[in-house]
Formats: structure tokens, sequence, C-alpha cells
């Protein structure tokens, strides 16, 4: 299996991609065509492991690793001692029609730790196939998740480092405190004076600067990301698509070929297009339901076909999905314009010279026949949060909430479509709390985020993880912090 450019490029091998990150043209790779499972094989995986899952699928796209190279990533990534849940991605139902598929029992209670946990494996072997001898430095800017998750997938992980900048006053303070508190003999976390745009144009000036580039390579170093668009990260979440398929089948709660929604909390359209994926693959997915926030750029652009950063951006209580610049929705348009890289660098830098782009009404009607799109604002979040809790005893997180809100829209108005449904759930209610508990009892909870854990798991029974219990102890390991033009410096000074 070989990967294009969304932009037109030529072939690489999938070592090649995930090392590269992002193609040289500034495109996203995408697999020269969808390797097709049959029914058979989904009937077949109704009876394995997650991790036999996580093979059986991965090996279709990583066709340049060897299938012990793969198990060994695999386990190395979902292992008891990384996962909470021996089910790693277990689903549970609420309703007679709707499950919620749990991805966050990883280390840092969310669904970016599916992918996080498996890149830095996978990066390390690409390094290998490659020739590449340096140590694999990855440079995050975080607005708040990736950060920690990127941090813990690649803590001693050999021949990589991890560092991560933060925005000094952009993250909450249990964000903050999961970053400094990192572990590990190769992590470092570094504060930005400024906001988490100033943290992520210096990244990206600093992979852009040969000065930097020369003097990193002079130390033995080279430079990689772990972004969302990498596809070291998008094929760990195409598996658990599958995986939810194939315990409906196991729960009986379906037969192989009945088809299953999914409704999945979306910022940057990386999550959902792995839904996407799978469906192309021969998974009997109906309709993937796209739950956005008041930032509903998505929302706007599934209704119209225009696609339009024209708007204000809003701070909301489900922040992972604060966002107006979807990248992963690129590999989409990829398909909605029959592979036609030209038109995408048609749109792209129409996007970038006016902010918007419309793909037309035909390719808008072929996109409808699979995805709804459908927003939640802060209100609709937080009586999502209690409706579930009264109706079905589910604690949902405010990111999960938007899609259960969202599903709700969908029933009533999609021609009452009562498909059974899987609610991507996306993090824990716990790494939220203040928010959920304020949407439980009514009244604001106020700041202290422990402090309202604690009565959230009082007043719910609902077990509050060890993370949380454990971050009020840990010692702060990270206290560096730099001006927004010294991050090369920082860099510089915390490898020496
Ligand atoms: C990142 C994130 C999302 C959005 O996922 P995308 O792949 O960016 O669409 C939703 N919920 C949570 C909790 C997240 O951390």
């Amino acid at each position: 299996m070989s990967f294009f450019s969304t932009r037109g490029g030529s072939a690489v091998t999938a070592s090649q991609a995930i090392l590269r990150g992002i193609a040289p043209d500034g495109g996203l790779y995408v697999p020269a065509m969808f390797p097709m499972v049959s029914a058979e094989k989904i009937s077949e995986m109704a009876g394995m492991s997650y991790n036999e899952r996580a093979v059986s699928v991965l090996k279709l796209f990583l066709e340049d690793f060897t299938i012990p190279e793969i198990e060994a990533a695999v386990n190395a990534a979902y292992s008891p001692e990384r996962f909470e849940d021996p089910a790693i991605a277990p689903l549970k139902q609420l309703d007679d029609a709707t499950w919620a598929m749990e991805l966050f029992y990883g280390p840092t209670l969310a669904f970016k730790d599916m992918a996080l946990q498996l890149l830095p494996h996978l990066l390390k072997k690409s390094a290998e196939k490659n020739g590449e001898e340096r140590e694999v430095c990855i440079l995050v800017a975080t607005s708040g998740d990736t950060g920690k998750a990127a941090l813990e997938g690649f803590r001693d992980v050999p021949g990589t480092s991890c560092t991560v900048f933060y925005p000094l006053d952009g993250v909450s303070d249990v964000q903050k405190l999961q970053m400094v508190t990192t572990g590990g003999k190769n992590t470092h976390v570094i504060a930005v004076r400024g906001n988490f745009d100033d943290a992520q144009t210096g990244v990206k000036e600093l992979f852009g600067s040969e000065a930097f580039i020369a003097q990193m390579n002079e130390q033995g170093r080279t430079m990689s990301s772990a972004n969302s668009i990498n596809l070291g990260r998008l094929v760990p979440q195409v598996v658990y698509y599958f995986s939810a398929y194939a315990d409906l089948v196991k729960q009986h709660a379906i037969r192989v070929g009945d088809p299953v929604n999914f409704c999945v909390p979306t910022g940057n359209f990386g999550n959902i297009l792995a839904g996407f994926y799978a469906r192309n693959m021969g998974l009997p997915i109906g309709r993937l339901i796209c739950a956005s926030n008041r930032n509903n750029v998505l929302t706007d652009f599934f209704h119209s076909g225009i696609y339009s950063t024209h708007r204000t951006f809003f701070r909301t209580i489900s922040p992972s999905m604060d966002i107006l610049v979807s990248s992963n929705l690129e590999r989409l348009l990829y398909e909605a314009a029959d592979r036609d890289g030209g038109l995408i660098r048609t749109w792209m830098s129409q996007l970038k010279d006016c902010g918007s782009y419309s793909v037309g009404d035909q390719r808008r009607e072929w996109m409808e026949g699979m995805f709804w799109g459908e927003c939640a604002d802060n209100k609709d979040t937080l009586t999502a949060i209690r409706q579930r809790w009264e109706d079905d005893r589910y604690l949902l997180d405010p990111h999960t909430a938007v899609a259960s809100h969202v599903l709700r829209e969908y029933r009533k108005q999609g021609g009452r479509d009562n498909t059974p449904t899987v609610i991507v759930a996306t993090a824990s209610p716990y790494k939220f709390a203040a928010d959920v508990l304020t949407a439980l009892t009514g009244e604001n909870a106020g700041g202290d985020a422990f402090r309202a854990s604690e009565e959230l798991e009082k007043l719910t029974g609902v077990p509050m993880p060890e993370q949380v219990r454990k971050l009020q102890e840990l010692p702060v390991r990270h206290t560096a912090a730099c001006d927004k033009d010294k991050m090369g410096e920082a860099v510089l000074q915390a490898f020496a």
C-alpha cells in the first residue's frame, strides 16, 4: 500500500508518511486505495481482543511493517499498565438503540491516547526502516489536551524525545498540572509567554528554520510532528470503529451486515474521518453524525457545501472542539473531489487567501448521503449531561454531551432514523468535573477542579480515575518558560 498527498504529490510508503507527518506540498497523506474487510472477517473480530482487532486492521495499511512489528507496537501501546479498562475501548449500552464507546481509559483520560500511545512506536520503527539514526524530536504546541497525551505517549520511548509548548495563561489548571508533573527522561515542557497562536506559530517557524534544523542536526537530532494530520494518528483511530461494531455483534445487538450509525464530537475532523475510512473499507456504517459545539463551521459546511472561517471564535465548555479550521477535512474533500489533487490545491488556496471555499451542490449531496451535521451550545450541552444522567444514569463529559444532544436532534429531524447508534465518548467526565457538576446540580460549581471531582464522585458514585486523585500529590518537574521569540533557544537549553 502506498500513500499519496491530497494535493497530488508522489507516492510514499506508510513508514515514510508517518516519519514526515505532512507531505512536502503541504497536503495530507492518503492511502492509494481503501483495503476491503469482508463480512466474514468482521464476524471473526467479534471473537478477538482489542489488540488482535488492532493488528488485523493496521496491517492492511502498514504494509512495510512486519506483523510481529505491528504486534509489538500494539501490545506496548494498549497494555494493562497504560489502559485502565482491559477492553481498551469498551462499549456501554445507554438505551434501546444507543451505546457509548468509551475511549478515555488511557493515561490522559481522553481519546487522543488511542492514537498517541501507538504513534511513538510506529514512528520509532519508521525511523529505523528509513535509515534515520538521529534522535527523533517531537515538538508540540498545545492548547491543552494534545500536549499531555503526546508527553505520555513518547515518555521513555528510546530514540525519541517530546517537547511541549503551552501558552502560559491559556490552559486550565488541571491541564497545566498534568503537563508539568510528567515523568520520563525524554520529556520537556515549556511555558510560552503568549497565547496558543504564538506557541503554534513559534513551533511552525522552528520546523521551517534552516539555522535551527542545522543546530539540531549537529546534535544528532531531527524534528517530527505528532499533529493529528499524521497518518500514524489516523490509522489507530480506524480500529475502534471496527471494534465497536464487532462488540455489537458479540452482544447480539446486531447481525453482521446490519447498519450502525456513529455520532462523533468533532473538532479537527480526525476522529470522524477515521469512521469514514472504516465505512470505505466495508464496515456497514449508515450515517456519521458530526457533532459540533458553538464553533459550528462544520455544521454549516454540511448544510451549505461552503466552508467559511469568517466567523467569531467562541470559548466553550468543550474546549478540545474549539476550532475553526478542521485540518483533517481535507482528506474527505479529496474523496469528494474524486481524488483530484489540483482541485484540493484550489480550495485550500481559496481558504488561505479568502477564508472560504465552496464544493458545489453535487459534492455536497454526495457527502449528505453519509454525513449529518448539527451543533450544541453550552446550554444544550449542560442539559444533555443532566438528561442522560436522569434517564440512563450515564455520566457524560461536555464533549460527549455535545454528541448526545446532536443525536437527539438527529432522531427528531432525521426521518426518525432508529438505526443502532454508537456515541463516541471522547473524555472522562472527571477531566471536566466542575462543568459536569454544574450540569447536575444546576449551581455553578466554581473553579476548584479537585473539590468538584470529589463532590461529583459523592453525588454519582461513578469512580474518580486514579490519575485525577494522584495529580494533587505529584511533584512539579517542569518549570521552564520562555518568550515567544526565544522558543528555539529554549529547546536547545532543555536538551543541554
Ligand atoms: C480532540 C478532541 C475532540 C475532537 O476530535 P477531532 O479528531 O479533533 O475531531 C473531541 N473530544 C475530545 C475530548 C478531544 O480531546
